[in-house]
């Protein structure tokens, strides 16, 4: 397997150059053109010598990822589906918004938990992505977005909610945040990055004690144990006491005044009721956690049996909330017509809106 070089520090690319023979300048200068100038082939690199690019090209890859298709949503998000070296499907989202543009990223091809209401879950698990395609995700996204190698106007948010549970392919994850973050190449810091996970506890804990860490979301999608074992069957091996003590304690590891985030789908006749609310807040109260709830209506796919909770119903969702003292937003769907919402990734090529070639 060549080495893929998006994975690599400065200081790794530094010392991979060395072993190759060649003075550690050359890996700074060829940190800066992948991860700077976001140069996706080797003969964009001009200003590194024709034979060392050779001798390159026999050891590492400087990308991986094709672009199968791109699909263009009306309200502006955009949705590319990738392949692997190894024909693996990778999907990454690129939201527009007023005030930063925010890329959503996938941290598995396919993912092996059972969400009821998710179409990854349909794919089951296909592999771990390496830290390397994570980056190229951004850099791939990026590219498209403001042209090759543009910086962002105003920066880039990132979240970890694509396709797979980025809890359970914790080391690449980490890693590729580590790449991301130096301030000579992409230089997003975790501070502008959030992760969701489902709810590995132990990685909750875990993240606790991570100093430059990112943002966390916690996927609830249920107020009591009954249901989220059905909707979310992960909630098995860590059921709600052990996930919120988890949570507490990332919790307690928080400066003041930051907070972290429950997620939950909203599913019409499923979990949307008074009494869900009602049982939501109280958990949440019962943890003595000050976490804030996004409430996320569900978008909608065949073949799920679900349908979208009405508006009405989610706003009273979240009075009840906040009568309660829980902070509650009401989460706006994005790119639902290129299936790129929320738990809609699932390498399909059917959407109501033609792929667009890209650029
Ligand atoms: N595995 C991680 C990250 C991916 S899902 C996790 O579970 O958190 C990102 C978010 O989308 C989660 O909060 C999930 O509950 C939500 N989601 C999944 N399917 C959805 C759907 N069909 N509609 C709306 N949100 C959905």
């Amino acid at each position: 397997m060549p080495v893929q070089l998006t994975g690599l520090t400065q200081a790794e690319l530094s010392d991979f150059v060395q072993e190759l023979g060649e003075p550690a300048y050359r890996g700074r200068q060829l940190f800066s053109a992948i991860q700077r100038r976001r140069v996706r082939s080797y003969d964009q690199i001009t200003d590194l010598p024709k034979e060392f690019r050779a001798k390159l090209q026999e050891r590492a890859e400087i990308s991986t990822l094709k672009v199968e298709s791109r699909y263009v949503s009306t309200d502006g998000t955009r949705r590319y589906l990738m392949k692997t070296h190894d024909g693996r499907p990778v999907e990454t989202v690129f939201i527009p918004e007023e005030r930063r543009d925010t890329i959503c990223f996938s941290s598995q091809s396919g993912c092996p938990l059972q969400c009821t209401f998710c179409l990854t879950a349909q794919l089951g698990l296909l592999r771990n992505l390496t830290a390397g395609e994570i980056v190229e995700q951004i850099i791939v996204a990026l590219n498209d977005a403001y042209g090759d190698g543009v910086e962002p106007p105003r920066g880039t948010n990132l979240v970890g909610m694509g396709a797979g549970e980025p809890f359970l392919n914790f080391e690449s994850l980490m890693k590729a945040l580590r790449v991301m973050s130096e301030s000579d190449g992409l230089h997003i810091v975790p501070n502008r990055v959030t992760i969701s996970t489902a709810g590995i506890a132990p990685r909750i804990r875990e993240l606790a004690g991570v100093p430059d860490r990112p943002h966390l979301a916690v996927s609830l999608a249920a107020p009591n144990d009954k249901l989220r074992n059905e909707l979310m069957p992960i909630n098995q091996k860590w059921p709600l006491a052990e996930l919120l003590d988890a949570c507490k304690e990332f919790e307690e590891s928080l400066k003041p005044g930051e907070r972290f985030t429950f997620e939950y789908v909203m599913l019409k006749d499923v979990n949307d009721s008074d009494e869900q609310a009602r049982q939501l807040a109280n958990l949440i109260n019962r943890h003595a956690l000050r976490a804030k709830v996004n409430l996320i209506p569900h978008n909608p796919a065949e073949p799920l049996p679900y349908q979208p909770s009405s508006a009405d119903r989610v706003e009273s969702f979240r009075e009840i909330l906040e009568s309660k003292g829980v902070y509650a937003f009401v989460r706006k769907p994005r790119g639902r017509d290129i299936l790129a919402a929320c738990g809609q990734l699932a390498a399909r090529s059917e959407t109501h809106q033609p792929p667009v070639s890209i650029r």
